[in-house]
């Protein structure tokens, strides 16, 4: 199959060099030109695990290549897939579609002879209405179809997700769209994943209620972690013993600083506004926003408790700042809202993540980035592990406890067992686990009586 896909970013590209891998011709286009150039030139533009040798293998094939200019590649395309992004309007919630419609408008210019266009961003229900009557429109002669195909792949192990997902859904209103998709996605198929056909308005929303239905899941464990500190019981064994039951299941069950990312904000928000319109209010969905919006503020409040209640003057070292390990995307990531609140509280942050530094740089405010956990440490009164880094599970602590001004931990995801930070000398606050709702007694505010 000859596909095309506009927009090579976090979802087109990988999107676009494992549809190459499997065989199909593709193009990738955006109109980013420093982005296309740099692929031109081999590199990767974003941080991905296992991009850099995807893309090379399927460039050296001649199966994959990179453009500015999609008149061409469309023209003589089978399937178009448009992945660009769909953000948060500015103002009111609702997804930004402006760029899906620019895509479709240059689209439709460019088609010749009957072609498949496929929206794989994430679009509120109804969108591939209004992407046909856009071509149609622009192109009254054009021979096409326009189909929904949302992508479930997670940043971090976007590959291997989009090569074994769990299922492959795909909406059509015209059956002539059937075929072609049926063949993009045969690899897949034969490797018996199952890929379900639906009508177009209901693939729409099958990733908005998949999204929503994770992230609620996400806010109800931080809710029972939040009960467990009142009442000393532990959320890790609570959530593994609800996660046993097959109704239930284990995942997405781990308390922490609250979701964020590119996608679960974003898409919230976005359902919500859609089920407004439509007088069909999602309350448990307006609630998940809402908890998860206050989450992240109140995890800076647990970080200054644990320094001693005032940070003003000192130093607070935050270890991880991306929205989840072993990307590079910050967009939303609850580090932004923690290291804000502690600036407002007045402390000096000191950041380090292995990955997400040059994108955080523009969006953090005044940050001092290093090069190791243990530069972090210095001189701090407290470090916080926002981001669950490999390079952040096995940290020599009695090296970081030599160089802090006091040795407090917060671990915001739950990586390290009390009885080991407690033994090295530690004051050591997680989520959800005893102990965890204790008042913090700070080395500084003990005062050792005076002999008589
Ligand atoms: P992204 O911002 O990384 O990439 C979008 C790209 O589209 C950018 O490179 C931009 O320059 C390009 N672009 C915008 N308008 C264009 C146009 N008219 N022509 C050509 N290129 C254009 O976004 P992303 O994270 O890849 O997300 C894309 C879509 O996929 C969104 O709707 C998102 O919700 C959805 N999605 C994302 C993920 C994820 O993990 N990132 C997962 C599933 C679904």
């Amino acid at each position: 199959m000859r596909i095309v896909m506009i927009g090579s970013g976090y979802v087109g590209l990988v999107s676009g060099a494992c549809f190459a891998d499997f065989g199909h011709d593709v193009v990738c286009v955006d109109s980013d030109d420093a982005k296309i150039a740099k692929l031109k030139a081999g590199g990767i533009p974003i941080y991905e695990p296992g991009l850099d040798r995807l893309v090379a293998k399927n460039v050296a094939a001649g199966r994959l290549s990179f453009t500015t200019e999609l008149a061409a590649p469309v023209a003589a395309a089978d399937v178009v897939f448009i992945g660009v992004g769909t953000p948060t309007r500015r103002g009111d919630g609702h997804a930004d579609l402006s760029y899906v419609y620019a895509a479709a408008h240059e689209i439709a210019l460019a088609l010749d002879g009957f072609t498949v266009i496929v929206t794989k961003s994430t679009v509120p229900v109804g969108t591939g209405d209004e992407v046909e009557r856009i071509i149609r429109e622009a192109n009254p002669g054009a021979d096409f179809a326009v189909a929904s195909n949302p992508e479930f792949l997670r940043e971090g192990a976007a590959i291997e997700d989009f090569k074994r997902p769990d299922r492959i859904v795909v909406g059509i209103e015209d059956e002539r769209a059937r075929a072609p998709m049926e063949a993009v996605y045969r690899p897949l198929y034969l490797n018996k994943s199952p890929l379900l056909f639906t009508r177009r308005r209901t693939s729409e929303l099958i990733k908005y209620a998949a999204n929503a239905f994770l992230a609620m899941k996400i806010t109800f464990i931080n809710e029972i972690a939040d009960l467990c500190e009142k009442v000393e019981a532990d959320v890790q064994d609570v959530a593994r013993g609800i996660g046993l039951d097959n109704r239930i299941g284990g995942k997405f069950l781990h308390a922490g600083p609250g979701y964020g990312g590119s996608c679960f904000p974003k898409d919230t928000l976005a359902l919500v506004k859609t089920a407004q319109d439509h007088d069909s209010p999602l309350r448990l969905i307006e609630t998940t926003v809402a908890v998860n919006d206050v989450r992240k503020r109140a995890m800076a409040r647990k970080v200054i408790a644990a320094a001693g209640g005032d940070v003003r003057g000192k130093t607070i070292g935050v270890l991880g700042l991306t929205f989840k390990p072993n990307t590079d995307d910050m967009r939303d990531a609850p580090a932004i809202a923690i290291v804000q609140a502690l600036r407002d509280a007045g402390a000096t942050v000191r950041a380090y993540d292995p990955e997400g530094m040059a994108a955080a740089a523009p969006l953090l405010g005044e940050v001092a980035y290093t090069d190791s956990a243990y530069a972090v440490a210095e001189g701090a009164s407290a470090i916080v592990i926002v981001t669950e880094w490999d390079a952040f599970r096995a940290l020599d602590f009695a090296r970081l406890k030599a160089v802090m001004a006091t040795p407090v931990l917060v671990d915001l995801r739950n990586i390290y067992r009390a009885d080991d930070l407690t033994a090295a000398g530690f004051i050591y606050r997680s989520v959800g686990r005893p102990g965890d709702g204790e008042p913090v007694i700070h080395p500084e505010t003990v005062k050792i009586p005076e002999l008589q």
